[in-house]
């Protein structure tokens, strides 16, 4: 399991999870559309501003999401739970927040023995030593909107991979990972807001198979 060293106080805690804005029409938007604006922002101006929903690949994986849902329900996996000393969990758990303007279902919230709580997010992917930056900062999101919301520290997140056998990942946050999850939120925001075409993803592979390459000029 990868490990990872974390340099957040208690005064962190508070000041990452205060709450400086919050009105009943604020849109908020999910941890899925953070990591498609991290695989390319102009994902966030065709899908949100034009409302061109993304192409098959996309449902395939949502689907495959599901399928995997239904299989961690079906398989034991609470010697995995163990294995992190957790104490208590809940499955599926919708949280939002007004003041991070974020909504979503977290996998799992574990409840561990040091009284911290940790999300559990499943990947219907193969375990790899590299950490990916999407799952990273998906993972801060959701360890954010549950201190918000249970008023409790969230040290560690977890990644299970579950192809090739249900593996864990460990993630120990630092507060770099807090905020840059809370400022690309921000840039997708301002984006959504100010209807503005942002800059290109820097990766150019990405465009060859791209469903919006036709129209991204
Ligand atoms: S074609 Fe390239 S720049 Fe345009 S949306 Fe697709 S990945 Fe992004």
């Amino acid at each position: 399991m990868e490990r990872e060293e974390s340099n957040i106080t208690k005064s962190d805690y508070d000041i990452l999870t205060c709450t400086d804005f919050d009105t009943e029409t604020t849109p908020m938007i999910t941890p899925s559309e953070v990591i498609e604006h991290l695989y390319c922002p102009r994902f966030t101006f065709f899908i949100n501003c034009l409302n061109i929903p993304q192409h098959e690949e996309q449902r395939y994986k949502v689907l495959k999401g599901r399928e995997l849902h239904e299989k961690r329900e079906k398989t034991n996996v609470d010697y995995l739970r163990k294995r992190l000393n957790c104490v208590d969990k809940e499955i599926s758990v919708y949280i939002a927040s007004k003041s991070l303007r974020v909504r979503g279902v977290i996998d799992e919230v574990l409840h561990l023995s040091d009284g911290t709580l940790s999300p559990i997010d499943y990947k219907y992917t193969e375990y790899t030593d590299f950490t990916f930056q999407t799952h990273r900062i998906q993972s801060a999101l959701y360890a954010l909107l549950i201190m918000e919301n249970y008023r409790k520290p969230v040290k560690r997140g977890y990644i299970c991979y579950a192809r090739g056998g249900f593996k864990v990942k460990e993630i120990l946050y630092t507060k770099k990972d807090f905020c840059y999850a809370k400022d690309t939120v921000n840039e997708i925001l301002e984006v959504i807001e100010k209807g503005y075409f942002p800059k290109k993803t820097g990766w150019q592979l990405r465009c060859i198979d791209c469903c919006y390459r036709n129209i991204c000029v």
